[in-house]
Order: C-alpha cells, then sequence, then structure tokens
C-alpha cells in the first residue's frame, strides 16, 4: 500500500477525534493531504527585538527579557494574566485572557524568556497578546536557531480547541516526515532535474515546511511549482499529441481561385501584419493531413472575421463546405450581413440559420447542404443539429468561444467522416500564459494589431459631480448624428440596489433627453426576448439616440454610428468587463468616447481598474493587469476550470517559468511522441498519478 494514502489517523498524535476535525476543516484525510497542507508563511526567527525598537507596524518579533511582575487582574469576566518583562532598553506588558491558569503556574518572575508574538501598544507601552513562551537557555536558542523560518499554517477555532493551532499542525507534519520521507520518490526525470538545477522531491518537501533558511526556501518552492506546472503541461500537451494521433484532418492543398479573386478584386483593404501572420498559421495547420484546432484572439475590431472568412474560402478552394457558429441570433445576423457585403452577392452565395429560419426555407437548406451545393453557412447551434447533414464539411468557425462547450466542439466532429477543421474566435483576450493553460491543448493564435487609421476610443473617468458634463457631450455628439449607450451594472447580489438605480437612471435621462426631441432604447434583463430584440433593433436602426441597458446587451453587437459609452457605477465592473463595453463603440469612422462614471470613494483595486481603462486600450494589456488584480480563477471564462486548481504556482506571478516548462514539454513530445524512451518512463507513472504529488510511488 502506498503510505501516503494512509488515512490520517494513524499517524501518531492523530487519533480518531483529532483526524475527524482535521478532515471536516480543512479536508486532510491522509497523510498526502497533510504533506501537502503547505504553510501559507514563514515567519523570520532569526532576529531578536530590543523593547525599544518594537513599532506598532511590526509583524511577529521576538524580544528575550526577564519577566519583572505578575498579577491576575479584573474580575470573573475579565479576568486576565498581565506580565512586565524588561530588557536593558524598556519594559514590556504581557496578556493572557485564555490559559491563564497554566502560565500562571509555569511563568517565573525574575527568569528571561523567549518572547514571541504580534506587537502591540496599549497607552503608549508595547504589549503583546499570548505571545509564545519558552525559557532563555544558550541550549534553546541553538535549537531554534535551526529553525530560523517558522511555518505558519493555516487553521481553525475549531481545531484550535483540539491543540491543531499553526503550532500543533507543525508538530504532526514534523512526524510525518521522520517517518515517511524516505518513502517520497522522484517523479521528474533525472536529467531535466540536473539540468534545470531543481533540488529532489524528497528535499522539496521537507524544505517547503522546515527550510533552513531563505535560500533553501526558494529552491523547495521554486521545485514544486516547476513540478506542478510540468505535470499540467504533460498532460495538456499529450491529449494534444493524443488527438492528433487519432484525428486526420482534411489537407487543403491549393490556395485556389476563389481565395485569389477575393484577394485581389474583392479584400477592400490590405491585411495588417497580425492578419497575415494568423492565416499563414491556419495555412500550415490545414495542409499536415492532422485536424486543427485554433484559437484565435483578438480584440473587438481587430479584424478576425475576415481572416476566418480567408480561411474559409480556402477550404471551398479544395472543395469543401464551412460554417460559421454564433452564439446568438443577433450575432449570427451580423456575420451574415458582414460576410455578405464582403463577398458580394455574384460572387458566392453566403446562407443564414438560425431558430427563426422558417421550416420551409429551412428543408431547403439542409437539402442544399446535403448535396454539398451551398459552401458557406452562419448560423447559431442550429447548425450543428443531428439532422444538419453536410456533404463535405471541412472547416468550422466558432465565434465567441467560451459559450460552446467541449460537447459542442466534439459533435461538430462527427458531421464528417474526418472531422473539420476547427477555428474558435474569442474577443476576449486572456493573457498568455492563461491561455496556455486553459486551452493547453489548442493552439493560439493572436491578432495583436489594429487595422491603421482606426481612432482610438478616448476615454475619461468622470465623478458625479461631473455629470453635467456629462450630459452636456452627449447632447453635442447626438447633435452631430452619433448615438450613445448607457450602461448600469445588474448583479445578481445586489439586483434590487441595481434595479433601483437603473430607474432612477432612466427618469434623470427621459427627464434630461426629452421626447420628441430625443428617443431612448431601453433594454434590461426583465424584459422578454422579443421586446429586447424589437428595441435593440430600433437602436440598430438609428431610430433612437440613446440605449440605455444593463450589461445584457449582446456581446460583440455592432452598431457603427454609436460613438459614446457611458458605464454608470464603473468601480463595480471587472477589467474585461468594461474592456467588452467599451469595445461596442469606436466600430465607425468618427472618434468615439468612452465615459466612466464612478462615486468618489473607491477601492484601491476599483481606481487601478478605471486608471487602467483610462491608460490603455490594449485587451491584452488590460487581460493582464486583470490577471494581477483578481488571480486567475476569477478571470472571465476560467471559472468552472479545474485546470487552475494550483497549489503552488500562480498564473500572474510565475508567467516566465511557466513558458519555460511549456517549452520543455514540447521538447521532450518533440523528441519522443509516445514517451517510450526509458529515462521518460518515469513520465508514465506521474502521469497516471490522479494527485499532482506522491500517490503513484510504486515503481514496479
Ligand atoms: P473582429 O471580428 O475582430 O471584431 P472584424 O473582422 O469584424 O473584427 O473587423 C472589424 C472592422 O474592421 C470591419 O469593418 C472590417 O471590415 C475592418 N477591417 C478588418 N481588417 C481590416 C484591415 N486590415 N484594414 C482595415 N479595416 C479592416
Ligand atoms: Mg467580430
Amino acid at each position: 500500500m502506498n503510505p501516503f494514502q494512509t488515512p490520517i489517523e494513524y499517524l501518531k498524535g492523530v487519533g480518531l477525534s483529532r483526524a475527524g476535525v482535521l478532515k471536516k476543516e480543512l479536508g486532510l484525510a491522509t497523510f498526502e493531504d497533510l504533506l501537502r497542507h503547505f504553510p501559507y508563511k514563514y515567519i523570520d526567527r532569526t532576529r531578536f527585538y530590543k523593547i525599544r525598537d518594537i513599532e506598532p507596524e511590526l509583524p511577529y518579533v521576538q524580544v528575550i527579557a526577564r519577566i519583572t511582575s505578575k498579577e491576575l487582574l479584573g474580575d470573573k469576566r475579565t479576568k486576565r494574566l498581565v506580565i512586565q518583562a524588561q530588557d536593558d532598553t524598556g519594559v514590556m506588558e504581557l496578556v493572557w485572557f485564555q490559559g491563564i491558569k497554566w502560565m500562571e503556574k509555569t511563568l517565573v518572575p525574575g527568569k528571561a524568556y523567549v518572547i514571541f508574538g504580534k506587537p502591540g501598544f496599549f497607552n503608549g507601552k508595547a504589549q503583546m497578546a499570548h505571545p509564545e513562551m519558552e525559557l532563555y537557555s544558550p541550549a534553546n536558542l541553538a535549537r531554534n536557531g535551526n529553525l530560523t523560518l517558522q511555518p505558519a499554517y493555516s487553521s481553525t477555532e475549531k481545531l484550535k480547541q483540539f491543540m491543531l493551532d499553526s503550532k500543533g499542525l507543525q508538530k504532526l507534519v514534523a512526524t510525518l516526515l521522520d517517518q515517511c520521507a524516505k518513502d517520497i520518490h522522484e517523479n521528474l526525470p533525472q536529467y531535466i532535474i540536473n539540468k534545470y538545477r531543481l533540488v529532489d522531491k524528497a528535499t522539496a518537501y521537507r524544505n517547503i515546511h522546515f527550510p533552513g533558511d531563505a535560500a533553501a526556501l526558494n529552491e523547495a518552492q521554486h521545485r514544486l511549482k516547476f513540478e506542478e506546472l510540468f505535470l499540467l503541461q504533460l498532460r495538456m500537451l499529450k491529449s494534444k499529441m493524443h488527438r492528433t494521433l487519432k484525428f486526420k484532418g482534411n489537407i487543403f492543398g491549393t490556395v485556389g481561385n476563389i481565395f485569389n479573386d477575393f484577394y485581389e478584386h474583392k479584400l477592400p483593404f490590405p491585411l495588417t501584419n497580425a492578419q497575415k501572420r494568423v492565416l499563414k498559421e491556419i495555412r500550415q495547420d490545414t495542409q499536415r493531413g492532422v485536424q486543427m484546432n485554433r484559437l484565435l484572439q483578438g480584440d473587438v475590431g481587430s479584424g478576425k472575421t475576415v481572416v476566418a472568412l480567408m480561411s474559409m474560402l480556402i477550404a471551398i478552394d479544395n472543395g469543401f463546405q464551412t460554417c460559421i457558429m454564433a452564439p446568438t441570433e443577433i450575432l449570427a445576423n451580423q456575420h451574415y450581413q458582414t460576410i455578405k457585403d464582403l463577398v458580394g452577392d455574384d460572387f458566392i452565395e453566403v446562407a443564414l440559420l438560425t431558430g427563426s429560419t422558417p421550416q420551409k426555407a429551412r428543408k431547403v437548406l439542409h437539402q442544399r447542404l446535403e448535396s454539398g451545393e451551398l459552401k458557406i453557412l452562419i448560423g447559431t447551434h442550429a447548425l450543428i443539429e443531428d439532422k444538419v447533414q453536410y456533404k463535405n464539411l471541412g472547416l468550422v468557425v466558432i465565434d465567441e468561444q467560451h459559450r460552446f462547450g467541449v460537447e459542442q466542439r466534439a459533435k461538430l466532429w462527427r458531421k464528417n467522416v474526418i472531422p473539420p477543421h476547427i477555428l474558435v474566435m474569442t474577443a476576449t483576450p486572456i493573457p498568455r500564459t492563461l491561455a496556455m493553460t486553459l486551452y493547453g491543448d489548442l493552439d493560439i493564435s493572436v491578432i495583436d494589431e489594429l487595422p491603421v487609421g482606426r481612432k482610438p476610443i478616448k476615454t475619461v473617468h468622470f465623478y458625479e459631480n461631473q455629470r453635467l458634463r456629462m450630459f452636456g457631450f452627449m447632447k453635442q455628439e447626438i447633435a452631430l448624428g452619433r448615438q450613445v449607450y448607457v450602461v448600469y451594472p445588474l448583479i445578481k447580489e445586489s439586483e434590487k440596489l441595481d434595479l433601483k438605480n437603473l430607474e432612477d437612471g432612466i427618469n434623470t435621462m427621459s427627464h434630461e433627453f426629452p421626447v420628441p426631441d430625443y428617443q431612448l432604447s431601453i433594454v434590461h434583463g426583465k424584459l422578454k426576448a422579443a421586446e429586447k430584440a424589437y428595441e435593440m433593433k430600433r437602436f440598430i436602426k438609428g431610430e433612437t439616440h440613446i440605449m440605455v441597458a444593463t450589461t445584457v446587451i449582446e456581446v460583440g453587437v455592432n452598431v457603427p454610428n454609436a460613438s459614446v459609452m457611458i458605464i454608470e457605477n464603473a468601480e463595480r465592473f471587472g477589467l474585461s468587463q468594461l474592456h467588452q463595453l467599451r469595445g461596442r463603440v469606436g466600430r465607425g469612422a468618427e472618434q468615439s468616447y468612452c465615459i466612466l462614471m464612478s462615486n468618489h470613494k473607491l477601492s484601491h483595486d476599483g481606481r487601478k481598474r478605471l486608471n487602467t481603462m483610462v491608460k490603455t486600450n490594449n485587451g491584452f494589456e488590460i487581460a493582464e493587469i486583470d490577471l494581477e488584480l483578481r488571480g486567475p480563477g476569477n478571470i472571465e471564462g476560467t471559472e468552472q476550470s479545474g485546470v487552475l486548481d494550483l497549489k503552488m504556482a500562480n498564473l500572474a506571478t510565475d508567467q516566465q517559468l511557466l513558458i519555460q516548462v511549456r517549452k520543455i514539454v514540447e521538447g521532450i513530445f518533440e523528441a519522443d511522441p509516445q514517451l517510450t524512451n526509458p529515462e521518460h518512463q518515469i513520465l508514465h507513472l506521474s502521469l497516471q498519478s490522479k494527485e499532482q504529488g506522491l500517490s503513484w510511488d510504486k515503481i514496479s
């Protein structure tokens, strides 16, 4: 049996009742769980303070001082033990409210102690509540000297009742390491360990708990982060490799007339370098005989649609059908219009299939798809229903990634004997390292350049007292023939308050912008779908001047004439949401603006978000800052991803390491795709283990 799977009650000093609380409070059920309950911080015990030098801002400090007096104060309910301790620089006060009896009995006036705790001040005098006390002696000091960085473990009130505070947990971990360190086996190839100068696994585990010094701690942390990222990438790239071996891909061998004709005669602008690069990447993917699974990231307006279209034309040149799938009808409609406009009527037929396509028309479409007559189909989920059969579907473009699950992607693969190539487009830029982790099994292309001549959106941050200025600006822009969005937050937790704000906002707007001079569209989540669509259409057609909405307005909706985005309570939105909202303007030829309205009172993060928005239009830069501020678990689209359950590594701060590790793992698969080299045998075991840690130890 694997010693690390031993139930925790069998560890010396635990027993059944403590095992129960450990499991309930911290989820620690086995030896392995305890070993992987890493300290959340380390307390420096190398330095001794003089009482005179203690300041209230200091974290934990230790002092050597002699007890000069000891008294019990207060009545029954306010009872406390108060001790005065003195060194050659001053006097401090030590207080206990609990465990008084024990302390009173053991602490001896006249003797010197090593006193360790968090300092405070009371009546101008240094004070500590419930410090750790240890009789001072050179021998004791020497022993503590071995433990210069004392680990601090997270614990709970309940656990403390079982004497399992940080100190108590530390004792258990020490016992466990003494007993089991010899069973911790390496799970990385030895040549990798040597080459990247990693400490071995057993050392890493010992030092993450009980580091001899800061350097040892660093090495241990580095090793464990490396291992964690390594195993994650190993899994991802293995599944990618697996798919590559399993699924053949259609070969788009030639670039033919259709593409060339479009490129030379129809494309109304030169491609940006980024667009060219991505097209080249797609070209390479689709010639290898392997199914393409590519994620195309680019800010709104960076020209993803054109790239998708041109890839589709290559597919058609090679005798295949293609489709674009959008998450909503409105977006499907817009893609349909955009693509029709780009290719023109006489060039190639483009068809639309959504939930509201009438039965009759649908039948005709189905037939023409099955016969292979129809080459470009644009639609919603409707186009992957089982009824829809293609003659030869070669490329599928999916817009707006995270609304389509893996499930639906898989469904697409069954639409042809050889599964179609898949290009997923998303306008939510995510940092490279996050993409590597979340979509580690996809290839990633990035359009990081906007077409020339695009006017960057001007963003300002206004406070409440500048509201009149904002109204004035709205009127000025409307007078120039433009349209304006006004967006309110609507967040589940504060729905009532938000709706009230929205109502107030609508009242103010109607008052400030009265009919008949001004027309308003109002769209919020409480409206029926048909009502929403009706209001949206009025705005899209230019019949209304102002669209007042909660965040429910569709992602990706394109109204080129709308040039002003006003975001109310902007401090309450996340960065990526703000960026997405701002992306609704700046789509036409006119200079566009974004006004962020906020209270004067802003949190540190709130201010940073607004400042970032004012400072940059670059979605990738914004995504990086978002990642820093919120941590990877909260980035849009990553919520349910178990992939991000990292214990050691932090995708925001360990980006360099992740990139390095990814390259190393790629190199391994390049040299040894099936991991057959003897030195890679160990990796099969590492891959098999469910945990990252220690479960796999039986090498036989
Ligand atoms: P995305 O899908 O990335 O939001 P689109 O493909 O819809 O962006 O392009 C946004 C707008 O920019 C469209 O009007 C498109 O015709 C135009 N566009 C795309 N590429 C270029 C380019 N290289 N030069 C000029 N305009 C471009
Ligand atoms: Mg688009």
